[in-house]
C-alpha cells in the first residue's frame, strides 16, 4: 500500500442502525443484513434492506436505493457532497473529474481491461456505451463522479437493454449470471464468468425487479 492511498473506513452499522433508533422504527441484523420499517416512507410491513459490506440499501415498497453517502444524504437532506464529508471523505471541487482510473481503482480493475470493453472517460465523468448483440450503438450512461447527484446518467435518446450482450453473445455459453448494473458485469467479465447486467431504469420499466 503506498503511504498517501487515501482510505476512508465506514461503520455502516453504526451510522445505520443510530439513525433508525432515532427514528423508533424496528428492524432486525442476520449477518451483515439489516431488515426492517423503511425510513423514507410510511412503512407498516418491513420493506428496506441494508447490506452493511456493500453499504447498499433497496426499499421493496418505495424504492428508494442507493448507496451509504445516497441514504445519509436523503435522511438528513443534505447535498451528496456533504454526506460524503460527513463520513469522512475529503472534500471534491466542484470541478472534479472522474476518471476510468478512478472507476479501475474503485473496482480493482486495470484501465485497459475497461477500455477493452469500450469504456471511455469524457467531461461528465465515465461514459459505457450500451449495443445490441449485432453491435449496434443503443446509447450510454454516465457514471459521474461520487459528488454527483444523481451518480448515474443516460445519453439523451438512449435506449436501454440488458448490459452486455455484445459482449455475451456467445451460443456455447451454458449459462449466464444476471447482475445488477455495469459495474458487477465488469468484475464479473474479468473473472471470465459471462454475466449480463440489469440496469435501474431498465428494472423499474420492466418491473422484473
Ligand atoms: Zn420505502
Amino acid at each position: 500500500m503506498e503511504d498517501d492511498e487515501e482510505y476512508v473506513e465506514i461503520d455502516i452499522k453504526k451510522i445505520i442502525t443510530k439513525l433508525l433508533d432515532d427514528l423508533k422504527l424496528e428492524y432486525h441484523i442476520k449477518g451483515e443484513q439489516l431488515n426492517g420499517c423503511c425510513p423514507f416512507h410510511d412503512d407498516k410491513h418491513p420493506s428496506f434492506g441494508i447490506n452493511f459490506e456493500t453499504g447498499l440499501y433497496n426499499c421493496f415498497s418505495c424504492e428508494a436505493h442507493g448507496d451509504i453517502a445516497s441514504f445519509l444524504s436523503k435522511m438528513e437532506c443534505i447535498p451528496r457532497s456533504e454526506a460524503l464529508e460527513k463520513l469522512g471523505f475529503p472534500r471534491m471541487s466542484a470541478d472534479y473529474r472522474y476518471t476510468l482510473k478512478d472507476y479501475a481503482e474503485e473496482k480493482n480493475l486495470s484501465v485497459e481491461t475497461l477500455k477493452h470493453y469500450r469504456l471511455s472517460s469524457s467531461e461528465q465523468g465515465i461514459e459505457i456505451p450500451y449495443y445490441d448483440e449485432s453491435m449496434r450503438y443503443l446509447g450510454r450512461r454516465f457514471r459521474h463522479a461520487p459528488n454527483h447527484e444523481p451518480r448515474f446518467s443516460w445519453e439523451k435518446g438512449s435506449t436501454t437493454t440488458l448490459y452486455g450482450t455484445w459482449f455475451c453473445n456467445n451460443a456455447s455459453d451454458k449459462y449466464v449470471v444476471l447482475v445488477e448494473g455495469e459495474s458487477d458485469c465488469h468484475c464479473a467479465w474479468t473473472n471470465e464468468i459471462v454475466a449480463l447486467g440489469v440496469p435501474r431504469c431498465y428494472q423499474l420499466q420492466k418491473r422484473i425487479c
